[in-house]
């Protein structure tokens, strides 16, 4: 099964997708653990990315797709994957749809976990990654304000979007997850491993 993950910052997207890759036998891919790794490593991508990201704006569209294009190109993906955090803008949705395309391979679903923006600065401002100070979180929900949520309307018009409420415990989200994903289609279900 190929599925996007969309949500903003905050939402809990991290915490479902270890639950859904363990679930579901997907890989993850997570573009913001790909950055920061590469931030670790000091490449020059890292060290590139890591301006942007430590002001809370988005990386450019063409970093973003140089390395997701690597990635989904690996074996490993070949059986399902989880995207988490791409695509980010209109344009990445639109390059990945010509990816996938290529390779005959379009997505199944489209998640988006909701939650309000009370609820996601009080989650933010007591987890303390680097990108977590107040005008920083700030700065990330403006970009996904602005950058991001116009992709649902893009999925909504593709008919792969489900939208989950985010608000309640981990477990309870999570079934609400599966209760979406285990719903949909013969066209995903062929997809299923
Ligand atoms: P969050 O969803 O909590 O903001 P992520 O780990 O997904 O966290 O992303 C952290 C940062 O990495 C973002 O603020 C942005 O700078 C960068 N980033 C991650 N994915 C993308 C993407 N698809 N396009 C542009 N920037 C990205």
């Amino acid at each position: 099964m190929r599925m996007v993950f969309i949500g903003p910052p905050g939402a809990g997207k991290g915490t479902q997708a270890a639950l859904l890759i363990q679930r579901y036998g997907l890989v993850h891919l997570s573009t913001g653990d790909m950055l920061r790794a590469a931030r670790d490593a000091q490449t020059e991508i890292g060290k590139l990315a890591d301006r942007y990201m430590s002001a809370g704006q988005l990386v450019p569209d063409d970093i973003i797709l140089a390395i997701v294009k690597e990635r989904l190109a690996a074996a490993d993906c070949r059986t399902g994957y989880l995207l988490d955090g791409f695509p980010r803008t209109l344009a990445q949705a639109e390059a990945l749809d010509r990816m996938l395309a290529e390779t005959g391979e379009p997505l199944d679903v489209v998640l988006e976990l909701r939650v309000p923006d009370e609820e996601l600065f009080r989650r933010l401002s007591g987890r303390g990654r680097s990108d977590d100070k107040p005008e920083v979180i700030r700065q990330r929900l403006v970009a996904y304000r602005q950058q991001t949520e116009p992709l649902l309307d893009y999925y909504q018009q593709r008919r792969l979007l489900k939208t989950i409420d985010g608000m309640g415990t981990v477990e309870e989200i999570f079934q609400r997850i599966q209760q979406v994903v285990d719903s949909l289609g013969d066209r995903a279900g062929r997809h299923r491993k």
